[in-house]
């Protein structure tokens, strides 16, 4: 017992990281009751990536009618793709009005969690203070450690430098001389907002992105009515949109109809936004469509064009003190570089954190990436732990709240089973191997693997599909909904379950 916060027992549950998993999975301890859990989130507020990334332009691409969580829904949406503040305020109100605040400990950043063998619990330890539970639930996200570009020079650079995801809004950008680093989902959003107030701005691109029209607009007040009053239209919403994002999956299968219609759609969306044939040509992707999230806006074409904005193509050797040189040689004077970059997302940094059975990390147990996982959420040698939206879950097109939604489901299960029974489940190693091979089988000649492109899908030692799911959502659910311990190697103690609980 280290601080005032440990209240020396053996918690029930653990749970890293408050943002759409971590909260969804303590709405669903709460509304069972039973359960004592715990939050351990590093920052001071709930919400995760809609915490974090306050840049300008930040906005869901995922319908905010899907891209919310099933058993909270809100009539409220003001727009098809909400903003940032917008979906940052629902998930407050979610901690709020389900009563998780009390159960976080906020600036509480995880640096250590060991399976305590003797004890048969996970210790954990956060900010100096160490904490105890049967069950240990990563869900520290995917994309919550910004990376920086590995670019010569970077830190030499005396203007202002800053990650898309780490906003610096102390500094005031109007009239400033600003180069993105990043064409990516954050990229392509910030593009528009900033062009109207900087100087100049030079956006560099490393490979084009296939942008689509973003099909846009807001909520009427009767229809926010009507969601609000008839709570089935709102779902029927929920569910067409949930089956229209299914029904984008075909492309990845490679289906040639299918990948001619989504190409036809981007190619007369570039030609009507561009309509000079040398920036079209450098706005031209080199890859199979799909391979790569496909992105949405209206108003990115358009930006590049102002004439206070470049699009450099060239590709950057280095930076210095004063701006970017560009492989041409040519130097791009700058006040401000934002990186927008990316994230974390192949070998997060969590899983050097977590230690399993054998005193073994979970990255040191991951040769290449988040190789993974049993149903996506368990991990051999790893017991009673379980980790949201980890290996195998993100999704090239489709809510990721379905996915996590569907773990929380597992969990919940399985935290209930081994509350009930003192067990302490890990999945066998040969099950999670098939588990782990029947996922790459499926990702073999997907878009992903074979179109062409080089993207953070892909572990970069071992060319696998490591972040993705290769099959369709409604799949992922199939398969992954129920918890059922015969998958499991099972130890029974309730003896020592009740003697360490009292
Ligand atoms: C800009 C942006 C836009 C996106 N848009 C969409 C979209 O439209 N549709 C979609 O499906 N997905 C989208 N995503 C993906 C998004 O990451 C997920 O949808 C979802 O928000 C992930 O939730 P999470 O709870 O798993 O992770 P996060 O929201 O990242 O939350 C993880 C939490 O864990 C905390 N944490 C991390 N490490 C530790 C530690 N060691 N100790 C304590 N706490 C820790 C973090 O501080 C954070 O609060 C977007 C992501 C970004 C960045």
């Amino acid at each position: 017992v280290t601080s005032a916060d440990n209240e020396g027992r053996v918690r029930d549950a653990i749970i890293i990281g408050a943002g759409f998993a971590g909260l969804g999975m303590a709405v669903a301890f709460e509304r069972e009751g039973l359960i004592d859990y715990l939050i351990l989130e590093r920052a001071g507020d709930v919400g995760g990536a809609w915490r974090d990334n306050t840049y300008p332009g930040a906005a869901c691409d995922i319908q905010s009618h899907l891209y919310s969580y099933s058993f909270r829904p809100n009539p409220d949406w003001s727009r098809v793709f909400a903003t940032q503040p917008e979906i940052l305020a629902y998930l407050r109100r979610t901690a709020e009005e389900e009563g998780i605040r009390p159960h976080i400990r906020f600036g509480a950043d995880v640096t250590s969690a060991r399976w305590n063998s003797r004890d048969r619990c996970w210790d954990v330890t956060a900010a100096g203070s160490e904490y105890r539970a049967r069950t240990l639930i990563s869900a520290a996200g995917h994309l919550s450690d910004p990376v920086y570009p590995d670019i010569p020079g970077l830190q030499t650079f005396a203007g202002r430098l800053f990650h898309s995801a780490r906003w610096d809004h102390e500094f005031e950008l109007r009239g400033t001389r600003v180069g993105l680093i990043g064409t990516g989902a954050s990229g392509i959003q910030i593009v528009p907002e900033l062009a109207d107030v900087v100087a100049s701005l030079d956006v560099f691109q490393r490979s084009a992105p296939y942008i689509v029209p973003r099909r846009d607009r807001e909520y009427t007040v009767a229809e926010k009515r009507m969601f609000a009053r008839v709570p089935e239209t709102a779902q029927n919403l929920r569910d067409e949109l949930f089956w229209y994002n299914e029904s984008r999956f075909p492309q990845r299968r490679q289906v040639p109809s299918f990948i001619e219609q989504i190409s036809s759609v981007a190619r007369d969306h570039l030609a009507s936004q561009v309509p000079d044939p040398a920036l079209r040509a450098q706005l031209t992707p080199d890859y199979e469509i799909g391979c790569k999230r496909i992105l949405i806006s209206n108003d990115y074409y358009p930006a590049l064009q102002r004439p206070n904005v470049r699009l450099r193509t060239e590709g950057i050797a280095r930076i210095d003190e004063t701006g970017i040189v560009l492989g041409s040689g040519e130097h791009v004077d700058l006040d401000v570089i934002v990186a927008a970059t990316g994230f974390e997302a192949v070998e997060p940094p969590i899983s050097r954190v977590i230690v399993g059975r054998i005193g073994r990390s979970l990255a040191e147990t991951w040769d290449a990436g988040m190789e993974g996982a049993y149903a996506c959420t368990t991990v051999a040698g790893f017991p009673n732990f379980f980790i949201a939206l980890g290996p195998n879950t993100g999704l090239g097109a489709g809510s990721m709240i379905y996915m996590a939604e569907t773990q929380i489901g597992y969990v919940r299960e399985a935290v209930a089973y081994i509350l009930a029974t003192g067990a302490t489940v890990e999945p066998a190693e040969s099950a999670q191997r098939r588990y782990v091979e029947s996922v790459h089988r499926r990702s073999e000649g997907t878009v992903w693997t074979a179109g062409g492109c080089s993207s953070w899908y892909l572990h970069p030692r071992s060319g696998r599909l490591t972040t993705l799911w290769p099959d369709f959502m409604s799949q992922f659910r199939r398969e992954n909904g129920h918890f059922s311990p015969s998958d499991y190697v099972s130890e029974p103690d309730a003896g020592e379950l009740a003697l360490q609980r009292s």
